[in-house]
């Protein structure tokens, strides 16, 4: 997407593909996604569910489940994973993790240890990238990302059925960060939560590009978010596929593709005047050869059942697959 994005990328992602074995079939759920986060950027990736989004974010980790099938590169810095199925790159993924990207998910309370306090698996995540810190070390390290998070001090003595669930956010965000891991991907992290919670969420995750130089991919299925966040670019996805991206103020406010725009209106906010996605309304696997979003959009025609767009580059930082979207030079 550009190479303008890829300079000093802390995560290169070329051409990844994922998909699942389902009896005697194979189901692409990540079709040729490229993507490119540098320190200090948010990347909001956009995209409703079963649109990929979250067998992406497992994949760029190494935390695929084992009847996925993941082929392209996925470069942090200069470790370059391409062959996923050799114990050397399950190897490298396991470096990696912690100490250079941290992952966190939606459902905070399974990712926790019920047993320890979160004080304890901060200090775990420390000391195994970091062994020769000492205890006193830990402990001011734990207090700083624990004050950094918001979380008062007490939370590192507390078990996770003793928090809220913006806490447990926040504890398994701490827990995430303990290594101080250059990037972040974060899937559907608030979708559980209350807006103010939420929000807080959000202004952390904000604080953590701007203020830690941290690299964040942000994955969600809520267009508000991506507005909220100071996220540098937006990659839309339908279907397993890149539908739109490029820089937010393109994909947010000069949005051109058909599905970008439908879900935009699907916010609440402006329900009332805009089309809605409604909650029964489900994304559908795309036809042979047609355009992946061909059997819900609204200005499909012959043409897009016979041709599949690319992925075209319409001005600077904007790309987008559609038949019908005007050129900077048109
Ligand atoms: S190519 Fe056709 S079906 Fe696909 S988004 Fe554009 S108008 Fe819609």
């Amino acid at each position: 997407m550009g190479q303008t994005d890829r300079r000093n990328a802390l995560l290169q992602v070329d051409r990844l593909n994922v998909s699942y074995s389902v009896g005697t079939r194979s189901v692409t759920a990540v079709r040729d996604i490229s993507l490119a986060v540098r320190a200090g950027e948010i990347v909001a990736l956009l995209g409703e569910s079963g649109s990929g989004k979250s067998s992406l974010a497992r994949a760029i980790v190494g935390l695929s489940p084992k009847e996925a099938t993941v082929s392209g590169d996925i470069r942090y810095g200069n470790h370059l994973i391409s062959d996923f199925d050799t114990d050397y790159q399950e190897k490298l993924f396991g470096r990696l993790r912690g100490r250079i990207v941290a992952s966190v998910f939606q459902d905070a309370a399974a990712a926790l240890h019920p047993l320890m306090t979160v004080g304890k698996q901060m200090a775990d995540v420390m000391t195994e990238h970091f062994p020769s810190l000492t205890n006193s070390e830990v402990r001011v390290k734990s207090r700083h990302i624990l004050k950094l998070l918001h979380l008062p001090p007490e939370a590192k003595d507390a078990y996770p059925h003793e928090l809220s669930g913006g806490q447990k956010q926040r504890a398994m965000l701490a827990i995430a960060l303990a290594a101080r891991p250059r990037l972040l991907v974060a899937d559907e992290m608030t979708s559980a939560l209350d807006q103010k919670t939420k929000n807080v969420l959000l202004d952390l995750v904000n604080g953590l590009a701007l203020l830690e130089r941290m690299g964040i991919l942000y994955i969600t299925h809520d267009p508000k978010e991506a507005e909220t966040l100071c996220a540098g670019r937006v990659i839309v996805m339908y279907a397993g596929e890149c539908m739109e991206a490029g820089s937010r103020e393109h994909v947010l406010e000069g949005t051109l593709h058909p599905y970008t725009k439908r879900l935009l209106d699907s916010d609440p906010a402006k329900a009332e005047r805009q089309t809605v996605i409604t909650a029964g309304e489900r994304v559908t696997s795309p036809m042979e050869g047609a355009c992946p979003y061909y059997s819900a959009c609204p200005r499909r025609t012959s043409y897009c059942r016979m041709e599949k767009p690319f992925l075209q580059k319409v001005k600077e930082d904007h790309y987008v697959r559609c038949h019908y979207v005007p050129m900077e030079d048109d």
